[in-house]
């Protein structure tokens, strides 16, 4: 009976500690957005916001268009090398990379 009192408590104060740990916003179970799929096609997403179609998106062409990426956007929420885009459900995008649905932070 203390046996089974006892692996109980483990097992309780584990699952106390693993959801205890901070989340940093940056999930690796989350998949990247694919640049081939319809949305990101539809809203000229790159991972490299160098390879934008400025053509095609004239808002990320010019002086202004050239200092807007995925780091500076008011939708990607974390501070490494991938981070969130809420326009994507969360997915990851690239911190370099561009989208058409870029807005500034404020
Ligand atoms: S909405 Fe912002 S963070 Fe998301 S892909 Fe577009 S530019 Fe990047």
């Amino acid at each position: 009976m203390s046996n089974i009192r006892t692996t109980r408590r483990r097992m309780v104060q584990i699952l106390v500690a693993v959801l205890s740990v901070p989340w940093s916003g940056r999930t690796l179970a989350q998949p990247q957005v694919s640049e081939s799929e319809p949305l990101a096609q539809e809203l000229g997403y790159r991972h490299n916001a160098a390879q934008v179609d400025t053509q095609r998106f004239p808002k990320r062409a010019g002086a202004q268009g050239q200092n807007q990426f995925c780091r500076t956007c008011q939708f990607f929420q974390g501070g490494g090398d991938w981070g969130a885009c809420t326009v994507f459900e969360g997915r990851l995008v690239n911190a370099n990379g561009w989208c058409n649905s870029w807005f500034g932070r404020r």
